[in-house]
């Protein structure tokens, strides 16, 4: 359903943002893959993706901790309509040891670069007629943590600034929701497990179990391919009245 739609979906050369452009292209849109690297290998997933869906897919290099880059992104791709801002980094400390730098960071890719690549992205959704805004927020955009306070902060942001764009776009064909995975096994994800074992004094098992699923009550992780049809549905016809809200794919962690 997605046929002559281009999506773009930063941060996609791996975890949720490669498993939401597999799907986006599996509907049939053209694919825009992002992430800071350029290597041969960002461009051939870009290639596998063209050929396994029979779309036009793309890799464009852009740090998105730089505003310019990140805007330099949507005029690079030339038209989007869907922009899925993905791209994430996760640093976990307590308040009074949380590297500022980290916190910086944090607040530029996880929030800033969204308001970056909306601003560059609505008038071309305007001229094309209609248009999709989707923010991978987090189950810690609607709750906390401990020891996630730049985490937590940027993407509380983003739910309300995905609340902004829905009403600044609310009388156009153009809507902009936010997703609330909780955990997804990605290497985002795998990379906490080690610093998550050192602070809880557990083994890896023990660290999974009860510490990054201990709030998922379905005791399961989701996945990026459900991650990846969610968006499709938010880009369906039977989705054009849902904006400026959140859809959670959680396992139930926001019920608790
Ligand atoms: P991941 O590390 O696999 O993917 C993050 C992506 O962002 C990668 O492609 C990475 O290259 C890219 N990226 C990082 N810094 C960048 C930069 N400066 N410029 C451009 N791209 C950059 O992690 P993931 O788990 O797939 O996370 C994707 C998104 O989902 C993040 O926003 C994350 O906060 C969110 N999320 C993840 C989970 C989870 O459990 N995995 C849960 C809730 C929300």
């Amino acid at each position: 359903h997605l046929k002559g739609k281009t999506a773009i979906i930063t941060g996609s050369n791996s975890g949720i943002g490669l498993g939401v452009a597999r799907e986006l292209a599996r509907a049939g849109a053209d694919v825009v893959l992002n992430s800071f690297t350029d290597r041969d290998e960002d461009h051939a997933l870009a290639q596998e993706i063209a050929e396994e869906h029979g779309v036009a897919a793309r890799y464009i290099a852009a740090d998105l901790s730089d505003g310019a880059a990140a805007r330099g992104l949507i005029e690079a791709a030339g038209r989007c309509d869907i922009l899925v801002n993905n791209a994430g980094i996760q640093h976990v400390a307590p308040i009074e040891e949380f590297p500022a730098a980290k916190w910086d960071a944090i607040i530029a890719i996880n929030l800033s670069s969204a308001f970056h690549t909306t601003a560059v992205a609505l008038p071309m959704m305007r001229k094309a007629g209609w248009g999709r805004v989707i923010n991978i927020a987090s189950a810690h955009g609607l709750t906390a943590s401990p020891y996630k306070g730049a985490y937590v902060a940027a993407k509380h942001g983003i739910v309300g600034f995905t609340k902004v764009t829905a009403l600044e776009t609310a009388r156009e064909p153009i809507t902009a929701n936010a997703i609330c995975p909780g955990y997804v096994l990605t290497p985002l994800v795998e990379a906490q497990i080690p610093d998550t074992m050192q602070k809880y004094g557990m083994e890896r098992d023990e660290v999974i179990e009860k510490v990054m699923l201990e709030r998922q009550p379905s005791k399961e992780f989701a996945t990026t391919e459900q991650l990846g049809g969610t968006c499709a549905f938010l880009c369906s016809d039977a989705a054009a009245q849902i904006t400026g809200t959140t859809i959670s794919v959680d396992g139930g962690w926001t019920a608790l």
